[in-house]
């Protein structure tokens, strides 16, 4: 046997998503959870992610397309999986006659959904999308009237849900509270012609920030990951999910005056220990995050990165760390370095940090205990 352990590892604390999901569902009393975990559960791994938080019966597992919706399914989980946007005409006959609940923006969506549903001589619930201020998907209010006569028309549609998305809710709140009040109205107008089982405005920041009088569901993504995209009551208790690290290749000293990495954007001020890292780019190591002061923790000391990502590695200045060998693993994401601080130094956001993680790197789950069970790795 070959000791094959990875390169470059995801390990993912799936407890500490279970907990953060019992705190969206405080921070929102009573509503039911549509666990969002489109986008490899924000890279940390559908299918484990999706095992661990059926046991908490959220309502649905929000998803991206039809292949993530089957990804879902595919784990046996007893919640269904709730397709988040818009969807295609290819993919609608697959989402029909799958029972993955769905939303409809347009009359032609409608349409289509209710002749794949005849055709099958099923009733299909629906979720009817409103157009808040997102500017994404939805029924505009003003044409809410006409689409629940159109619908009268279209027996084999049942309206499930109501649902709308916030675009400011980490950053205006008089739009925001404008928007809810608006909702709300949308709701009154809808609840006039069905009975809608399902009514849902808030994602994280808007469960985080707003409470929501109509609703009755909400859906966290990034909050069920252990990070909170406005600052809140609730912000200390969420725990973060994710540890990325990565093995020292290589260790050696350089001397005065040597460049490191492509385009010899740092060169050595004086002679150092310089490690070579087994991740870069191709692993979602952003190329970004050249040059940004971003650090990585060896033996439990920050050691500063030097000069360019590469595709497939990167190099640490390891001076002041003795002993450091090849073999070694190095944390560049973790408890004490997190996502929010490392999305501000690539100039982006946390969601694009996470979701950014390759599919070269393994996902291990390690519950009950956290990441010191994953030591051995
Ligand atoms: C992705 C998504 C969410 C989750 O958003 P977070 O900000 O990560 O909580 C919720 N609702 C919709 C419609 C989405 O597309």
């Amino acid at each position: 046997m070959h000791d094959c352990s990875p390169r470059a590892i995801v390990e993912v604390d799936v407890d500490a998503i279970a907990h953060n999901l019992h705190l969206a569902r405080q921070a929102a009393p009573g509503c039911r959870i549509i666990a969002v975990v489109k986008a490899n559960a924000y890279g940390h791994g559908l299918e484990q992610v999706v095992r661990r938080l059926d046991a908490e019966q959220p309502a649905f597992f929000g998803v991206a397309n039809a292949a993530e919706a089957r990804q879902v399914q595919a784990t046996g989980c007893s919640a269904r999986p709730f397709l988040l946007g818009p969807n295609p005409p290819t993919e609608r006959a697959e989402i029909a006659a799958s029972g993955w609940g769905f939303t409809i923006s347009s009359i032609e969506e409608a349409d289509h959904f209710a002749s794949l549903a005849a055709d099958a001589q099923r009733v299909l619930p629906v979720h009817l999308a409103v157009d808040t201020g997102m500017g994404r998907e939805g029924f505009l209010p003003t044409e809410l009237g006409e689409v629940l006569a159109h619908l009268q028309g279209l027996p084999f549609l049942r309206v499930d849900g109501v649902m709308s998305h916030m675009p400011v809710a980490d950053e205006d709140e008089v739009f925001s509270h404008a928007q809810v009040e608006l909702f709300e109205q949308c709701v009154r107008e809808v609840s006039m012609h069905a009975q809608p089982r399902y009514v849902h405005l808030a994602a994280s920041a808007g469960i985080l920030r707003y409470k929501v009088p109509c609703a009755n569901t909400v859906r966290p993504g990034l909050m069920l990951y252990g990070i909170a995209p406005v600052h809140c009551t609730w912000e200390k208790q969420l725990r973060s999910a994710l540890r990325l690290r990565a093995a020292v290749t290589l260790v050696r000293s350089l001397p005065t005056g040597h460049g490191v990495s492509y385009g010899r954007c740092f060169v050595t001020p004086h002679s150092l220990r310089v490690a070579t890292i087994g991740i870069g780019y191709a692993d979602g190591w952003r190329r970004h995050l050249s040059g940004r002061g971003v650090h990585a923790l060896i033996h439990g000391q920050l050691c500063p990165l030097l000069g360019r990502v590469t595709m497939d590695q990167i190099m640490a200045d390891v001076s002041a760390v003795p002993g450091v060998q090849s073999g070694d693993m190095a944390e560049l994401i973790g408890p004490s370095l997190s996502v929010e601080e490392l999305a501000m130094q690539a100039g982006t956001i946390p969601w694009d940090i996470l979701t950014g993680l390759g599919p070269r790197l393994p996902r291990v789950s390690c519950s009950m205990g956290g990441f010191s069970r994953c030591a051995a790795v």
